[in-house]
C-alpha cells in the first residue's frame, strides 16, 4: 500500500505535533525520561506509517522556563533566551529516539547553533517535509515572550499542515480544570472563538488566533495512552477539536 493511499483514510495528512517539555519527564521531576521520549518516538513512527507528514514542536518546560527566573527579577530576554536552549536539548533526546525508532528525523532551530543542528528556512522545510523525515523544531520562534504553542501555530501555518495535534496529560480541553473541579466536562469540538472567549488556558491565545485565521484545527489528546496519536489521526480518539 502506497504512503498516499493510506493517508487518504486518515482524518488528517499534515500534522504539527506539539509535545510540552514537561511530557518528556514521565514520572521524573525534572529532565528528560528516555523511556518517555521512546514511548513518544514510537507513536509518531505508528503515525508516520498511516502515510501522515509529521512534524514536531517540542517545549522545555522539564528543564527551563523563563517566566520562572524573570519572576525573580532576572532579565527576562536572557531568561527566555536559556528557555529557548531548553527546547533545543528536548529536541536533539527526541531526534535520537526517532532514529532509535526507526524514523528519519532533522532537528530544525529557530536560533542558530550550527554545530548542533540545522538552522530553521522554509526551503529547508520543504525540502525535509518531501524527503519523509520528521521535522524536530527547536528553539520556539527564537524569540523571548512566547512559550513554544505559538511558534507552533506558526510552523503548521509555515508547513500548511491540516491540524495542530497537541499531547497533554488531560484527554481534552474541559469546561474548567478537571483536576480541580470535578463537574467539569470534556468539550468534544468547540470553535476557536467560543476557545477564546472562555479564557481557557490549554494553549495561548496568540496560537489559537492563528490557528483560526489559518483554519487549522488544533486537536488536544492525552499523551498518556501508547498509540493516541494514531486514534486521533484515524478519528477514534479520546479529544477535543478546536474548529470553525
Ligand atoms: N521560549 C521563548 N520563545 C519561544 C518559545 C519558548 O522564549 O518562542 C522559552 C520560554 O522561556 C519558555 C521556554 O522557552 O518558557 C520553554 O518553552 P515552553 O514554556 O513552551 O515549554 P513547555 O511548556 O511546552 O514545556
Amino acid at each position: 500500500m502506497t504512503k498516499d493511499k493510506s493517508a487518504a483514510n486518515t482524518k488528517y495528512k499534515t500534522i504539527l505535533f506539539k509535545v510540552s517539555g514537561e511530557a518528556l519527564m514521565g514520572k521524573q521531576e525534572f529532565g528528560i525520561d528516555p523511556d518517555t521520549t521512546a514511548r513518544i518516538a514510537a507513536d509518531i513512527a505508528e503515525a508516520q506509517k498511516l502515510g501522515v507528514r509529521i512534524a514536531l514542536m517540542v517545549g522545555g518546560g522539564n528543564i527551563f522556563r523563563g517566566v520562572s527566573l524573570a519572576t525573580k527579577g532576572i532579565d527576562r530576554v536572557s531568561a527566555d533566551h536559556m528557555g529557548m536552549l531548553a527546547t533545543v536539548m528536548n529536541a536533539i533526546a527526541m531526534k535520537m529516539a526517532l532514529n532509535a525508532s526507526g524514523v528519519e528525523a532533522v532537528v530544525l532551530s529557530a536560533i542558530e547553533l550550527t554545530t548542533f543542528c540545522e538552522t530553521f528556512t522554509q526551503r529547508g522545510l520543504d525540502e525535509h517535509m518531501k524527503a519523509g523525515r520528521v521535522v524536530v523544531f527547536a528553539g520556539g520562534s527564537g524569540h523571548p515572550f512566547f512559550t513554544s504553542d505559538t511558534p507552533a501555530a506558526l510552523r503548521a501555518c509555515e508547513m500548511k499542515a491540516d491540524a495542530i495535534v497537541k499531547g497533554t496529560q488531560v484527554d481534552g480541553i474541559y469546561t474548567a480544570d478537571p483536576k480541580t473541579d470535578p463537574s467539569a466536562t470534556r468539550f468534544d469540538t468547540i470553535t476557536y472563538s467560543d476557545f477564546l472567549s472562555r479564557g481557557l488556558k490549554v494553549m495561548d491565545t496568540s496560537a489559537v488566533a492563528l490557528a483560526r485565521d489559518q483554519e487549522i484545527d488544533i486537536v488536544v489528546f492525552s499523551l498518556k495512552e501508547k498509540g493516541g496519536l494514531a486514534k486521533v489521526l484515524q478519528g477514534n480518539a479520546t479529544c477535543t477539536t478546536v474548529t470553525v
